[in-house]
């Protein structure tokens, strides 16, 4: 097999040869079709992220189909089409018996990991994934069947993007028909965040980001209004829309200075402000108290609430029944050796989400 491989941070990543060592019993073996290019790896990519060991496979949205499964492994077969969610759950802690398997303990599987074809050292795949290979092994409890007349391609999203932003919406948060929100950030998530909020029957849906291109794919994905926060100060703009501020405001930028600030501020009394964009860990967040007296609640969402063997099957039906958009998503399409141009669209801003799509 073969995988994109990032040595050290800053570096580029490099396409290698691999091996799988026989099947762990309770492994599923993917043959991956497509991975989409998350801003979560090219945190790793930047040194925001320096838990994450090097050298590792880079990848954590995909989408499959399924070679063989481990000898213990029920509810999954050969041929199926399967998305991997990359947070893992075991079902039985605090957490995840209150229905919060996002928040689970467990860490990603260390078995069965690719062994280097040259130097014969098992490799690290981000988050248990490594969804940057043509295949890989991967726990049974990450492994989601879908319904096989959906294109891996736009399932893939639906893997990290697409729940960590509709989720935050429609899990995290609960926004009700009718209520006010505003989107800081248009990049994958946040144009999620935008659909989830479309989908709830949120009006007004305020977007602000700096790009006018991605402001004007805001208005597709269903903002009701854009602000270009280089040209006016949002928050104002925010409040005269909403006559005092909105109901929810999502940050999905993941700066943890202004932004978080201005999400805070642009809600109104008794608002909720809820944190989407991953920061750099051990970024400091403060603000004034006087927020506090206004009864604001500030959230965090990780990986949008999601209850994966749940919501992945739930938001593929949305998008199968022309709900969801997806297909509308996926920028660029870059095959496996094209990893590296597809973090510079990144970089650029000019791309929702870049796909590497592996033949086979
Ligand atoms: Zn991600
Ligand atoms: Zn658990």
């Amino acid at each position: 097999m073969k995988a994109a491989v990032l040595r050290k941070i800053k570096e580029p990543l490099s396409i290698e040869e691999f091996d799988l060592p026989d099947l762990p019993c309770d492994q599923v073996h993917v043959q991956l079709a497509a991975s989409g290019v998350c801003h979560s790896d090219w945190h790793v990519v930047k040194g925001d992220w320096p838990h994450i060991p090097t050298p590792t496979i880079l990848g954590h949205e995909g989408a499959g189909v399924v070679q063989a499964v481990g000898d213990d492994v029920r509810g999954i077969e050969p041929g199926d089409h399967v998305v991997l969610a990359w947070k893992r759950s075991c079902g039985t802690c605090e957490m995840c018996q209150q229905g919060f398997p996002n928040l689970c303990d467990l860490p990603p599987e260390e078995v069965g990991r690719p062994v280097e074809r040259a130097e014969r050292q098992p490799m690290e795949k981000m988050l248990g994934l490594g969804t940057y290979s043509t295949e890989t092994f991967v726990p049974a409890d990450v492994v989601i069947p879908i319904d096989k007349e959906v294109p891996l391609e736009a399932a893939a999203l639906v893997g990290c993007g697409v729940l960590t932003g509709v989720g935050a919406v429609v899990n995290t948060a609960g926004v009700e028909p009718g209520r006010s929100v505003a989107v800081f950030g248009c990049g994958g998530v946040g144009l999620n965040c935008i659909q989830g909020a479309a989908l709830s029957g949120a009006d007004p849906i305020i977007v602000v980001d700096i790009h006018e291109s991605k402001l004007e794919m805001a208005r597709q994905f269903g903002a009701t209004d854009v602000i270009n926060a280089r040209q006016e100060d949002a928050v104002a703009r925010i409040q005269a829309i909403t006559g005092g501020g909105v109901h929810y405001a999502f940050e999905a930028v993941g700066l943890a200075g202004e932004t978080f600030l201005q999400a805070v501020q642009s809600i109104r009394k008794r608002g909720t402000a809820v944190f989407v964009g991953h920061a750099p860990f051990d970024t400091p967040v403060a603000l004034d108290a006087r927020m506090l007296m206004h009864e604001k609640s500030i959230i965090g969402s990780y990986y949008g609430t999601a209850r994966p063997h749940v919501d992945i099957p739930r938001f593929l039906h949305l998008y199968q029944t022309g709900r969801l958009k997806l297909d509308e998503l996926v920028s660029r399409t870059y095959p496996l050796e094209r990893v590296n141009d597809a973090f510079a669209a990144m970089g650029s801003g000019d791309v929702a989400r870049s796909v590497l799509v592996f033949d086979g």
